[in-house]
This record gives C-alpha cells, sequence and structure tokens, in this order.
C-alpha cells in the first residue's frame, strides 16, 4: 500500500482496514460524467462510508478510529499491532445503499446527501456499464425515488455545483424545461458542464453521458 494510505478501525469492533487518501472537495471539478462522478481514481473517499468485514456494520470513514493518523513506521504503532495486510475499505454496492439509508445512516444532511449521490452514482453505473440496461431497467423505481429525496436535500442549497446536479436530475427524470430553467445563471467555470447538458436536453436524451 502506498505509505499515504491510512488505517482505519471499526467503530463498532476495532477490525482494521485500509483507506485511500484520495479526495476532491468538488466533485465538479473532476466530473467525467453528467452526474457529477468522477474517474474511479478521483473518487472522494475521506467522506465516504464503509461496511466492516469483519462485523458487517456500516461507518463513516471519518468515524472510523485512528482517521487521519498515518501509521508508518509501523513500530511507532502501539498495540493491537495490525498486520499491513488489512484489507482496502470498499465501496458500498446498491443494496448496502439502500440499507444504509433505511438504518438512517444519513445523520447530517451532508450525509445524507452523500448517501443518495452514491445510490444514484452505482444505479447510473448499470448505464455506463452498457451490458447492465436491464438491471438498471429493473431499479427504475427506486432510481426515480432516490432523485427525488436527493433533489428535496439539494434545494436548500445556494452552491452552484447542487444546482447543477438538480439541472441533471432533472434532465434524468425526463423533466427537461426544468433542466433548462437550472441551468440559467450557472457561473462561468462551470459553462462547459452546463453547456453539455443543454446539448443533451435538445438530443431529448435522459441517461447519464460521458463529458468532453
Ligand atoms: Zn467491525
Amino acid at each position: 500500500m502506498p505509505d499515504s494510505d491510512i488505517l482505519l478501525r471499526c467503530p463498532h469492533c476495532g477490525a482494521y482496514a485500509w483507506a485511500l487518501t484520495l479526495f476532491t472537495d468538488n466533485i465538479f471539478s473532476a466530473a467525467r460524467w453528467s452526474d457529477g462522478k468522477p474517474d474511479a481514481s478521483m473518487l472522494p473517499e475521506e467522506n465516504g462510508i464503509t461496511r466492516c468485514y469483519e462485523c458487517h456494520t456500516f461507518y463513516w470513514l471519518k468515524d472510523a478510529l485512528n482517521f487521519g493518523e498515518i501509521i508508518f513506521p509501523m513500530s511507532e504503532y502501539i498495540f493491537p499491532e495490525p498486520s499491513g495486510k488489512e484489507p482496502y475499505t470498499e465501496d458500498l454496492d446498491i443494496p448496502s445503499l439502500v440499507e444504509a439509508i433505511e438504518q438512517g445512516l444519513g445523520n447530517t444532511v451532508d450525509r445524507k446527501k452523500h448517501l443518495r449521490i452514491r445510490l444514484w452514482w452505482a444505479l447510473n453505473d448499470l448505464i455506463r456499464q452498457r451490458e447492465q440496461v436491464d438491471a438498471f431497467l429493473h431499479h427504475k423505481d427506486l432510481f426515480s425515488t432516490n432523485l427525488q429525496a436527493l433533489d428535496i436535500l439539494l434545494r436548500a442549497s445556494h452552491e452552484p455545483e447542487d444546482r447543477l446536479m438538480r439541472a441533471e436530475i432533472a434532465r434524468e427524470t425526463g423533466e427537461f424545461d426544468h433542466c433548462l430553467e437550472l441551468l440559467v445563471e450557472i457561473p462561468e467555470k462551470f459553462q462547459r458542464i452546463s453547456d453539455q447538458l443543454k446539448v443533451f436536453v435538445q438530443k431529448k436524451s435522459q441517461v447519464v453521458q460521458e463529458l468532453y
């Protein structure tokens, strides 16, 4: 593992797990896809959530013990000494994200948003991996209820990134006029993405698209 990665401990059972330290504050600055998803290597990690491989409880990486503490060199580490071979934390899949939302892991607005955005991205991954379109259609109801809930969370924000995300939600749910309304007054730095969303609207496209 790179020596900048961080060793976490599950807040419930104490099992160790590694976490990548890569993260970005501004989702759309690294967006490769119209829903804001960046390249895999740019995925925000620090604010993420995972499920313990040992006790299967969900936990936020920031709530894990030792977060922010770089353990190298190992000799400085006190009991119980980790082996260094612990697994890396894994992103949650669709059923786990639904379960985490149902269990109330979204205990702040930001965490609620994080879970809903990750669920959106996970569902859109089925379209990104083209052969899974049937699986995507199977989740149609979940897709729309999740986006309705996310839109409500984003509505309270005045951040342009959140407005851009709402525009994309409107497009992906077929509300093309509403999408265009939301794209009015998008600041210059998001013009490139905004212009592309308008083209997708012209084409009456409702699915996630790769940005150029
Ligand atoms: Zn655990």
